[in-house]
């Protein structure tokens, strides 16, 4: 297979002299973070009082992690490290408990990211040939505008359509032979039930990729959006913390994301003690941003749980790859006592043919007991079937997720098109539970 490259110097560095990059821009970012009122106090705290404290990499385990309520607190400008007048771009975080977080960066930064999301692109196949239709939302979320830019720099033609409008997007699709999608999962499995339910053939479309991000889904996902569409589908994982997607990136190969190393330094922890796991453990991932002067973030805590490959990839990237994302350590769910993370629902309900694009996981009380229903949408045909085969369906998948997760849910069968989509991140979970 050929391997396209943006920078192919960078990307295939021998571990040494990736070090050294990080150490050098470690350095550099803690001078950044000296400035601010936040590291400022945080790293006197621990005796770094400038750069030269650092000696080597292991050092950054002397810095106290950074945790979402630290950004809450520091609102609004307890992190900014350069003068207002330096700020170009101001984003903010899709947080659904209502307390904003600010990311700001300088003009630099901005280019400097934009160059991580050309190498993202171009490590995909894709490339200044394509036709790349841009479905993720712009505005705050750093998902549009962060693609957008990368898109441009690799000279694709860029259709900025942003979410939403099913009907248009299809249309524009079908109008320009886009190639190239960017998209969330859920959303691209509800474009795929329109698309079917509009009759278009794939023949009348030119697609090719999708980069999918944003939000949790499984490998059993992944399949069914390659089945069902006849493309090749990547995973993208960021956060705006640490500027948004392009933190890792799926290659040719599709065996997991690239982690670019020479602008983030990822660690893996326990989430318990704080303590780093060996590779090929899961833990929470960590991450320290390496690219960003207007406002640095160092041992980031992203809640999100995966794992390092510890063996290269056949790309030839030494960059290290990062597993997908299992979950987050704040989505678990506590059913009688019993712990269930929604990553292992999806996993399950994904793989069965007659489950079609559309999911919920609804949790409520029943007397004094938990109760877990999946509302799981099946393919119209399937649902005017006859009574019995539809009973056997429902065993089977209720069977299929108490394998997995010990308890066995109430399951619910629904017409395509009859649970809530969501045109952004979806909502996967109802919990109705009364909170005491
Ligand atoms: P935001 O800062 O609003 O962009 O949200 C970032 C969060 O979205 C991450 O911390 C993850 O929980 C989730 N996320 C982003 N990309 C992925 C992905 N490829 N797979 C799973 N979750 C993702
Ligand atoms: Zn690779």
């Amino acid at each position: 297979m050929e391997v396209p490259f943006w920078s192919r110097e960078i990307e295939t560095l021998d571990r040494g002299a990736l070090e050294k990059i990080q150490l050098d821009r470690l350095r550099e970012m803690v001078s950044w973070a000296l400035k601010t009122p936040f590291y400022g106090k945080k790293l006197e705290a621990v005796g770094v009082r400038s750069a030269e404290d650092l000696h080597g990499l292991a050092d950054l385990e002397r810095v106290p992690f950074t945790t979402k309520d630290d950004l809450r607190r520091s609102f609004p400008k307890g992190l900014l490290a350069v003068d207002m007048q330096e700020v170009v771009r101001i984003h903010s975080s899709s947080g659904t408990t209502g307390i904003p977080t600010v990311i700001y960066f300088a003009h630099d930064d901005v280019d400097r990211w934009t160059d991580l999301l050309a190498r993202s692109i171009i490590a995909t196949g894709a490339s200044s040939r394509d036709i790349f239709q841009n479905m993720m939302t712009y505005g705050l979320f750093t998902g549009g505008l962060g693609l957008h830019y990368g898109a441009e720099r690799v000279g694709m033609a860029v259709i900025p359509i942003g979410g939403g409008n099913t009907k248009r997007q299809i249309q524009t699709m079908k109008d320009f032979q886009t190639s190239v999608l960017h998209i969330t999962p859920s959303y691209l499995l509800h474009i795929h039930s329109q698309v079917e339910a509009e009759g278009v053939g794939r023949d009348e479309l030119g697609l090719k990729r999708a980069l999918i991000g944003a939000e949790p889904h499984s490998e059993n996902t992944r399949r069914k959006i390659e089945d069902l569409l006849g493309i090749q589908a990547f995973n993208s994982y960021g956060l705006s913390e640490l500027n948004g997607p392009g933190v890792a990136f799926e290659c040719v190969f599709r065996k997991d994301m690239h982690v670019w190393e020479d602008a983030y330094i990822i660690e893996i922890i326990d989430p318990a003690t704080g303590q780093r796991v060996e590779d090929g453990q899961e833990g929470e991932v960590v991450l320290t941003n390496l690219i960003r002067r207007a406002m640095p973030i160092l041992r980031y805590r992203t809640r999100d749980l995966a794992f390092m490959h510890p063996e290269p990839c056949a790309c030839g990237r030494t960059h290290r790859r990062l597993s997908r994302i299992l979950g987050r350590t704040d989505d678990m769910l506590i059913i009688n006592g019993v712990n269930v993370f929604p990553s292992q629902i999806e996993e399950k309900i994904m793989k069965v043919p007659e489950v079609a694009t559309n999911y919920l996981i609804h949790v409520d009380k029943k007397g004094a007991l938990d109760r877990l229903t999946v509302k799981v949408e099946i393919y119209p045909k399937l649902f005017l079937g006859d009574v019995a085969k539809l009973e056997a369906l429902r065993a089977r998948i209720r069977e299929e997720l108490r394998s997995s997760i010990v308890i066995s849910p109430i399951v619910e069968l629904h017409e395509p098109g009859s649970l809530p989509v969501s045109e952004g991140k979806a909502k996967r979970v109802v919990d109705e539970r009364p909170k005491d």
